[in-house]
């Protein structure tokens, strides 16, 4: 567990917890059923949307997911988070959400 630490935290500061920015994302393939999974960094991947004012109204990101084994039919998901970084809105095509 330590070496993960260390492995994670190359770059960081020690006091900051870079696992609370992250967002587990899991979803179902729905042509073969394989689960995919991945880990979205919420400090680099969603791209910012902003107000006409300027203000940060919330992130968006968009991610294709296409499983390891042999359908390779992509999975496109869109995932909407609030300023503080909640998930406000999920969008699947090609499968399904899995709830943890
Ligand atoms: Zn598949």
């Amino acid at each position: 567990m330590n070496f993960l630490k260390r492995l994670f935290g190359l770059g960081a500061s020690p006091a900051q917890k870079r696992h609370a920015n992250s967002y587990l994302l899991t979803v179902r393939c729905n042509r073969c059923s394989e689960v995919i999974q991945t880990r979205i960094n919420l400090d680099d991947d969603p791209s910012i949307d902003y107000a006409e004012n300027g203000a940060t109204t919330g992130y968006f990101c968009r991610k294709v997911l296409i499983g390891k084994q042999s359908c390779f039919q992509p999975i496109e998901v869109r995932l909407s988070f609030d300023p503080q970084r909640r998930l406000t809105e999920r969008l699947i095509n090609g499968g399904d959400f899995v709830e943890e």
